[in-house]
């Protein structure tokens, strides 16, 4: 698995521009790997990497502070992506003509992103971002798997466990995805932006949209986890990847994950160079395992990589441990020989 760093907060084409380049880039790469042709390629990019916040942005705006996505909305979003006609947004969507314009400048680069994933036959990982976007990612992913997830795969959203209202979303959109009668997939996350998310709700004096405290999230992943589980045992369209360093609810859903018997379409993720023990603990037993790689520049991938490090409170913990181990890995390797 394959991510592109780069992000931007602007309005600079030329940025949008780069940013693409880079996008192709990995998108060909991944696709260039030989891989077993069960499991799939996968790229993971942020949205606000290609379009404009805003966008994002003026779409959250419009679903509301309940955040409920009607299958009307992802019809309409998805055949105005379809077609490049926002009139298709007219009923559903209160935008006014200059938000209108910014969305149909860039339709264009979103339909190239989504042909490029179909063509090189890449699942595209769209990354979680704060909660002031990431209602507008949701609804543009819901409308680009009713796009390209027919017959595939392609397209999967990011569900951030951290926040309370994330276990409904996940439900929600499971039911929504299989209503109109495409494939869902998601990435599922316990969330990487709670010190910003709790300040900024003390901030606006609003409710703090990140569970009281670690247990509850704890809690909150796990169920997911034993839903998403129980959903793919059952034969529904569903596929996803645990994308986690946490031993506990890993532990936990590979033991529902064995005595389901399932045989495919879950995954298992962690950071390149983060819980490699986990990763290789895992794929020695027999589970698919995901590694996240960052492209990029040293000083590119660095900044991404500290900010990994920071939030990984729990696995950071553990890395004494993965010490340990490498090093008696290496001593067992250089006795055996
Ligand atoms: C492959 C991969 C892809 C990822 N993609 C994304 C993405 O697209 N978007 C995104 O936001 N994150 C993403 N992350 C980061 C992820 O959300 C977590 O921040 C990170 O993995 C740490 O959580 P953990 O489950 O691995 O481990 P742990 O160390 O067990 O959990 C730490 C996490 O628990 C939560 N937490 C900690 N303290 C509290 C508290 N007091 N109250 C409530 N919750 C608390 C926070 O979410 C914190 O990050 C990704 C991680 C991986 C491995």
């Amino acid at each position: 698995m394959i991510e592109a760093p780069p992000e931007s907060s602007g309005y600079d084409i030329n940025v949008f521009e780069d940013n693409k380049n880079v996008v192709r880039e990995n998108i060909e790469v991944c696709s260039s790997i030989d891989v077993n042709p069960l499991h799939p390629k996968c790229v993971a990019i942020k949205l606000t990497a290609i379009i404009p916040a805003q966008i994002v942005k003026d779409l959250t705006n419009c679903i509301g502070e309940k955040e409920i996505i009607t299958p009307e909305m992802v019809y309409d979003l998805s055949k105005a992506f379809d077609s490049g006609d926002t009139d298709y947004l007219a009923n559903k969507f209160s935008l006014n003509q200059e938000q209108l314009k910014r969305i149909a400048e860039f339709i264009p680069n979103i339909n190239w992103l989504g042909k490029l994933c179909e063509s090189e036959n890449v699942s595209l990982f769209v990354d979680a971002e704060f909660t002031q976007y990431q209602p507008g990612v949701r609804l543009i992913t819901l409308a680009l798997m009713h796009i390209f997830n027919k017959e595939k795969y392609t397209f999967w959203n990011t569900y951030q466990c951290y926040l309370k209202k994330t276990e409904e979303h996940v439900h929600m959109d499971t039911k929504l995805i299989q209503d109109v009668g495409v494939r869902w997939a998601g990435k599922i996350v316990r969330g990487a932006y709670m010190q910003y998310e709790r300040e900024k709700a003390l901030k606006n004096k609003v409710e703090d949209p990140v569970h009281d405290d670690y247990d509850s999230t704890s809690d909150a992943y796990d169920r997911v986890a034993e839903y998403l589980l129980k959903g793919v045992a059952e034969g529904k369209d569903w596929r996803f990847i645990l994308a986690t360093h946490n031993e506990t609810s890993l532990l936990k859903a590979c033991s529902t994950y064995s005595s389901l018997s399932i045989q495919k379409n879950v995954y298992f993720g962690q950071i390149a160079g983060m819980g490699e023990a986990l990763s290789c603990g895992l794929a020695q037993t027999g589970f698919p395992v995901y590694k996240l790689v960052p492209t990029g520049t040293v000083d590119e991938v660095l900044p991404w990589l500290s900010r990994r490090m920071a939030e990984n409170s729990h696995m950071m913990a553990g890395a004494q441990r993965d010490r340990i181990m490498i090093q008696q890995e290496i001593k067992r390797r250089i006795l055996k020989n």
